[in-house]
Order: structure tokens, then C-alpha cells, then sequence
């Protein structure tokens, strides 16, 4: 069958516009990061080590994952390339006690998934691998000994285990609970109730690398806190020095691929309308990182989500940065 030029027209006046649309959405024109006017100490900053010998080692717990395209988790991507998305639980051990960072899914994913209206269920489709307190408890580390549960921040695929640890306290930033909207991201059930034993955190002034507030967790300079801004009104990074000698940088959802601090780019525009709080200031943390990374090559920066930074280094019970 042969299509009259005014159907052609018609057809296409129809995709064009769509068309357009979803290269707007994707990234297209790219939202430019403007290099961070940077004063002179933040510039030439260098990460501090910690004080003494570190006894630190973590493991990262793969609680689900899922598959799209890398055009959906960074601004430029190829539509062609597919990617593995982690939603990951990084557990940390050292001598004082040991915490976990984020939960990814917890036992009630399913449940809480259901309030998410079909739009989102459709774009955080997830796989559960193995929530993080069914991986520890089935090496015998028993839930009652995690005592300390650390936030990047509140978003339903990070706080999904948070009641799995009943005994713990549970520290994030008060921000967090300042607007947890569904559409951003936040299913409150996972983190309402009088159950919740809140240990809010409070960082101190005192500058760490490019970071104007810290946090040493164990007062050894191994395990240090500090506030990034710009994905959610209270999101929070962790720096991690190793028994090796290795400093790692846990960036939650800052960026969803590394590359987005090595290049400079954002999440597709659709993604950041949807997950991210402030696009001004989250470029500025994209700039922050990118110049910290710019000055110490040798920092392994792990986002959340970046499958492809955390496999190679192994998932539970693989443990990282034994000597
Ligand atoms: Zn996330």
C-alpha cells in the first residue's frame, strides 16, 4: 500500500514532535555544568588520611538490580548500549562496630512498590536479587548486631530495608523528611512510625577534602561523612580509607554512572525532573567530585547504582580493601 503525500504529512507532523520530545528528555541539548568557581584551598584540596594504620574493610550487598539503557541513567548516553542498574547496600566493618550504608530492597519491596503510580512502576522496574539482612543472616551475621544505619538518602530503592534492622539506629540527614513526596522518589511507610529509632545526623565544621562539613564516624579519620548537594535536600556522601591503603568514595545518587563525575554529565533530563531536587547546586556537586577526582586520581568513586564500578570489585560476601 502506497501513502498519499498528505498521510506522509500528516504522519510525520504526528513523530516529529514526539520524536523531539524524547531527545529533550533524554538530554538533548545537554544542561551545561559550569565549572565551579572554586577558591583556592577547595582547588588544590587533597583527601586526608586517617590518622593511624586503617582496619577498615567493607562488602557490597546486591539487594536488586535492573536492566535499561545507558541513554536512561546518563545525559548522552547511547539508546543502544545496555546497562545493569545495582541497587546496592554497602556494608562496613571495623574494629568499633560495624554499619550499613543504605539498604537497598528490603523484605516489603513488593508492597511498598504498589504505591508508586503505574508511570513510576514502569521507569524503577526492579529485580530483587536478595535483600541485605537475608545475605548477613545468611553468612550468621545476625541483624540485632547492626547497630548503625547510615543514608545517602531517603529514596524508596536506598531506605526499602530500613525496618529490617530494628535494632538500629537510624542516621540521615533531617532534611530528608522535609518533603518526601511519592513522585520524587519517597514512600514514607518505609521510614514512618514510632518504630523508627531516628539518630539524625549532625556534621561538624570542620572541612574534609573539598567539603566545607565532616563527620569521622570512628574518630580515626577511616570511615568520614559529608553532605552532597543537589539529588535530595539531604543527601550525604562517604569516604571509606581501607586496610590497603585504598580511599573509596560512596556518592549515592549523585550521579548514577561514574562517568557522570569524570565527564561532567548529568542524569537525562526526564530522570532529574523526576529524582533530583536542585539542578543548580547537584551541578556544582558533579563539579566538586570532577576536581577532587581531577587532583586524586587514585580515589575510587562508587555511585549507588553504577553496576559496572561495583562488580568488578565484588559483591557480598567478597570483602573490599583487605591487605
Ligand atoms: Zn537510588
Amino acid at each position: 500500500m502506497k501513502l498519499s503525500s498528505k498521510t506522509l504529512i500528516r504522519t510525520n507532523l504526528i513523530l516529529l514532535p514526539i520524536l523531539l520530545f524524547l531527545l529533550y528528555f533524554l538530554g538533548y541539548p545537554k544542561e551545561n555544568i559550569p565549572s565551579k568557581n572554586l577558591g583556592q584551598n577547595e582547588a588544590n584540596v587533597s583527601i586526608p588520611e586517617p590518622n593511624e594504620k586503617s582496619p577498615l574493610v567493607f562488602s557490597i550487598l546486591k539487594t536488586g538490580e535492573a536492566k535499561t539503557l545507558e541513554a536512561f541513567v546518563i545525559e548522552g548516553g547511547s539508546v543502544l548500549k545496555a546497562v545493569t542498574v545495582a541497587h546496592s547496600s554497602f556494608y562496613i566493618q571495623h574494629p568499633k562496630g560495624n554499619f550499613l550504608f543504605d539498604t537497598g530492597l528490603g523484605t516489603k519491596v513488593k508492597e511498598q512498590f504498589q504505591e508508586f503510580p503505574l508511570y513510576l512502576k514502569l521507569l524503577m522496574e526492579y529485580q530483587l536479587v536478595q535483600t541485605a539482612k537475608e545475605q548477613l543472616e545468611s553468612s550468621g551475621v545476625k541483624t540485632n548486631s547492626i547497630q548503625d544505619v547510615f543514608f545517602s538518602h531517603l529514596h524508596w530503592d536506598h531506605a526499602s530495608g530500613l525496618q529490617d534492622f530494628p535494632s538500629a539506629k537510624i542516621h540521615s540527614l533531617p532534611e530528608e523528611l522535609n518533603h518526601p513526596k511519592l513522585e520524587a522518589g519517597y514512600i514514607s511507610s518505609q521510614f514512618d512510625g514510632d518504630s523508627v529509632n531516628w539518630k539524625h545526623l549532625v556534621f561538624q565544621n570542620k572541612p574534609y577534602a573539598s567539603y566545607a562539613k565532616s563527620l569521622d564516624w570512628y574518630g580515626d579519620g577511616t570511615a568520614v561523612f559529608v553532605p552532597m548537594k543537589g539529588h535530595s535536600e539531604g543527601s550525604v556522601g562517604l569516604f571509606l580509607h581501607t586496610e590497603n591503603g585504598q580511599t573509596y568514595f560512596l556518592t549515592g545518587d549523585i550521579v548514577w554512572r561514574r562517568e557522570g563525575f569524570l565527564e561532567k554529565k548529568h542524569k537525562p533530563r526526564g530522570a532529574r525532573w523526576i529524582v533530583d531536587f536542585d539542578i543548580a547546586t547537584l551541578g556544582e556537586e558533579i563539579s566538586r567530585v570532577h576536581n577532587l577526582f581531577q587532583k586524586n586520581p587514585d580515589l575510587q568513586i562508587i555511585p549507588a547504582h553504577d553496576h559496572d564500578v561495583q562488580s568488578p570489585l565484588g559483591f557480598y560476601p567478597q570483602v573490599i580493601g583487605k591487605k
